[in-house]
């Protein structure tokens, strides 16, 4: 098929009349396929299925005579703080692991700073109205913190190195009142770019107006790579400290992907100052972390070569899927001149950019055919796409044979939307 833009408009009408039959006849199917949030097949969940039995009725002593049962040992127990320092090639004593939801504690952080300040800092919510960068697309659940808290979000486009820094620079250094930024480094989602090492150094040496600006680095896609090994970025504490800005960046990670979404450990990792003036919150908040949870990630794996193992054998469940959408985007669009989309190394989405103005008519093409994707807009401040172009596709949790059906629907769909856009635009001509 030649790209659309060329075809005459009786020739669109036809491809059109041929699309929508398709799609009538997909509608009678009663289909009812979920490609909506990124969460872990059932056969990734049972390769940890270790986890539930490595800890016998003797077990709970960490290491130090650390016994896990009681109350105690706020920033985690010693054997796990080592395996995240191990994954973000930091020291033990830069980290706190906290409970299951690295989100939560992405949360908690910017509830403290707004109440009470980053340390020696005056509450964000006193000095103003604060505001964040927000790299978009980005991650949906970022953004809603934002909404949650009334700061005011700023998009910056995302390139194929990370965010548009000329923009990032530009606004941080001249604006008192934005304390912080998102980022997604690795594997963001949804693009799945990996930031390249100049976005890095230029994030670590940014100027910031605010003294209490701070970089929100979500690293939960840190070891997620569909092939190959570990994806290697310049180390941001490293590089901030080297910088001058030694406080700014707030690391996360998490490994609700590696084991058990409902019941992982995660972590935060900053300058061991940022973590001293975290812990005395933390100190306010709770008497002592689930330990036992903490103990089981520790036997399971035993150290951060053992998590990199494990995460092969979640590369050999999901690059058939991501391999699958990528084949099926190619035959059933390449050419069309009506979509782009990513081909991600790792981490749990695809991008696809429509043509303007289609993304919202396609998410209800594909829900009226009986397929679920995430609401357009949602990987935009304020849910708001101003292209109404991007669709997140979240192709973990289907098995192969339902991704087969569910992707036949959405590139249908986006023909669909294509040739009526077309139609209009003919029509406009
Ligand atoms: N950060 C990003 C970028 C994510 O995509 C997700 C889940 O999709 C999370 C955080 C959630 O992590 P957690 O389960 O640790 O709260």
């Amino acid at each position: 098929m030649k790209p659309y833009n060329t075809l005459t408009p009786a020739e669109l009408e036809a491809e059109r009349g041929a699309l929508a039959a398709q799609h009538e006849s997909y509608k009678g199917r009663g289909l009812k396929l979920n490609m909506t949030r990124g969460v872990p097949s059932l056969d990734q969940l049972d390769l940890s299925r270790g986890l539930l039995t490595c800890l016998g009725g003797d077990d709970y002593m960490a290491e130090g005579g650390l016994d896990c049962r009681n109350y105690g040992s706020l920033d985690g127990i010693p054997e796990m703080k080592r395996m995240f320092a191990g994954i973000l090639d930091l020291e033990p004593d830069e980290i706190i692991v906290g409970g299951n939801s690295s989100l939560a504690l992405m949360f908690d952080n910017i509830a403290s700073n707004m109440s009470h300040g980053v340390r020696d800092g005056q509450a964000w919510r006193v000095q103003g109205q604060p505001k964040f960068l927000c790299p978009s697309p980005g991650y949906d659940r970022h953004f809603s913190i934002c909404q949650y808290f009334m700061i005011d979000m700023i998009p910056v486009a995302m390139t194929a190195e990370g965010p548009d820094m000329d923009t990032v620079e530009k606004l941080v250094s001249s604006d008192p009142m934005i304390k912080g930024m998102w980022c997604v480094p690795v594997f963001s989602n949804p693009t799945g770019i990996v930031y390249s090492d100049e976005t890095v150094h230029r994030i670590a040496r940014l100027k910031p107006a605010a003294k209490d600006f701070r970089v929100y680095w979500d690293n939960a896609y840190a070891i997620h790579q569909l092939s190959g090994e570990k994806r290697r970025i310049p180390n941001l504490v490293r590089e901030c400290a080297e910088a001058g800005n030694e406080n700014m960046p707030l690391v996360f990670a998490s490994f609700s992907k590696v084991t058990f979404s409902g019941a992982a450990v995660t972590c935060i990792a900053s300058s061991k100052s940022n973590c001293s003036y975290i812990k005395q919150r933390l100190s306010m908040q709770t008497i002592g972390p689930d330990k036992l949870r903490q103990l089981m990630h520790a036997k399971f794996f035993g150290s951060a070569d053992g998590v990199y193992a494990h995460m092969h054998k979640h590369a050999a469940i999901l690059k058939p899927k991501f391999d699958l959408i990528e084949e099926m985007l190619s035959n059933s669009l390449g050419g069309l001149d009506i979509a782009k989309w990513t081909t991600p190394e790792g981490g749990y989405f695809v991008s696809v950019n429509a043509m303007q103005g289609c993304a919202k008519r396609i998410v209800q093409l594909c829900a009226e055919a009986g397929v679920s994707l995430t609401p357009a807009g949602a990987t935009y401040p304020y849910g708001c796409d101003p292209r109404d172009s991007n669709i997140r596709i979240a192709p973990t949790f289907p098995p192969l044979e339902e991704l087969r059906q569910a992707m036949e629907v959405f590139c249908l769909s986006v023909k669909l939307a294509g040739v009526e856009k077309q139609l209009a635009l003919a029509a406009k001509a």
